[in-house]
């Protein structure tokens, strides 16, 4: 048999957690929620499954989830834009199993046989696969290590006649940097110029600390209609394992991406969406005061660790922290994560896995980096920092 995927091997997240679980480690590694789900959004599925909303939704997603995404949109980003620019739900909204079908179909959309797709590393896992199986090729670019920013210099001596698009991440897995308007202006300019279309993974989007404001595609009408813009109910909602999430995109784009969404799955998980579509419209503020609930939540692990040897980097979104670990140990990111978790008692994630095998060796060569989870309870995150303390 031969693969289609040869240089792929299981999900570092997967990886980690499984050795996490194996040695009952603090796990700081996979990114999720330790706490549950509001009790309203459980009440309101609960509800929607006992009174029989149990079939299938219309494939784009309820209607009335559609409008309330574009309402939530309206409020967080579309203050300033006229009535036309702004999105509308039932035209340019998808509902999708998490924000990894969303990738996956936008990719498809997007990605014909021998096109280049350039993205960031280190990224997220899910987009060099799904490239690669529509045919096309990614073209790796190293974010600028410790800040991860973009070097838009850099990126315009990459594009070539085969670029097709663009994947931008941010608030960015796994580093918690984030990309100001310069970058969103930088982005545009070449996407114009080389007529280039757009995949804006923004599923922290809701997460951005010390007053930083999240600068979505969505703010930007000559940046949308060239894009994808991808999010997660699992991350703003801490209900991961609900696997929502949805894509906003221009007419012409939506009408394609929803050609493909139908037969990925059809359609999203009914009673998810009925409780969504109910929390999004009377508990707006569980989204405004995300920021903060996680600032909190960053600033007493940083305030934990700050007698401890790593050296630890700026997190300005996401809910991730970079640990510089090269005054403790000479083992490589991923040796160093295993003997975390195995003889420690705290997992976390190495960042080599996220960039191209190619470039693994020479990444560890130079940076010795870990990412941790901060979605955590307090008690859990002082125990974790107590005992990384010691090293
Ligand atoms: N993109 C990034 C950057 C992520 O961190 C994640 C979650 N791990 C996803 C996409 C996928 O989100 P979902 O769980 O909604 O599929
Ligand atoms: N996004 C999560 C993380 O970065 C992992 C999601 C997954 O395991 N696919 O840890």
């Amino acid at each position: 048999f031969t693969s289609k995927l040869p240089n792929l091997a299981t999900s570092i997240f997967t990886e980690m957690s499984m050795m996490a679980n194996q040695y009952q480690a603090i796990n700081l590694s996979q990114g999720f929620p330790e706490f549950d789900t509001p009790a309203f959004l459980k009440d309101k599925i609960n509800l929607a499954i006992s009174e029989g909303k149990n079939q299938y939704s219309p494939s784009n997603g309820l209607p009335e989830l559609l409008t309330q995404v574009a309402a939530m949109v309206h409020r967080q980003y579309q203050t300033d834009l006229s009535t036309e620019q702004k999105l509308d739900g039932l035209k340019n909204v998808t509902i999708t199993s998490g924000a990894t079908e969303a990738l996956w179909v936008a990719i498809q959309t997007l990605v014909r046989p021998d096109d280049e797709v350039i993205i960031f590393d280190p990224a997220y896992d899910s987009y060099e696969p799904a490239i690669e199986l529509a045919g096309g090729v990614c073209r790796h670019i190293a974010l600028d290590a410790p800040s991860y920013a973009i070097n838009w210099s850099l990126v315009e001596q990459t594009i070539n006649e085969k670029t097709r698009a663009i994947i931008v991440n941010s608030p960015h897995n796994p580093t918690g940097s984030i990309l100001s308007a310069a970058d969103l202006s930088s982005l545009q300019a070449l996407l114009e110029k080389y007529d280039l279309y757009l995949i804006s993974d923004e599923v922290y989007e809701h997460m951005t600390f010390d007053g930083l404001r999240h600068e979505s595609v969505l703010r930007y009408p000559d940046l949308f209609k060239r894009a994808f813009v991808v999010s997660s109910f699992g991350k703003t909602f801490h209900c991961t394992g609900w696997k929502m999430g949805y894509c906003a995109a221009p007419d012409a784009l939506t009408v394609e991406f929803r050609k493909i969404h139908q037969y990925v799955t059809f359609c999203s998980f009914t009673p998810a969406q009925i409780a969504i579509a109910q929390m999004l419209k009377e508990h707006p503020e569980h989204i405004t005061e995300l920021s903060s609930f996680y600032q909190q939540k960053r600033d007493l692990l940083i305030n934990a660790l700050k007698d401890s040897r790593f050296n630890m980097l700026p997190s300005k979104g996401t809910y991730f922290l970079l640990l510089d670990y090269s005054a403790i140990s000479a083992l490589n990111d991923r040796e160093f994560c295993q003997w975390l978790t195995k003889e420690v008692g705290v997992a976390a994630i190495p960042l080599s896995p996220l960039y191209p095998v190619d470039k693994r060796e020479s990444y560890h060569q130079n940076n010795k980096v870990i990412r941790l989870c901060f979605a955590k309870n307090d008690d859990t995150l002082l125990k974790a920092a107590g005992i990384l303390c010691q090293l």
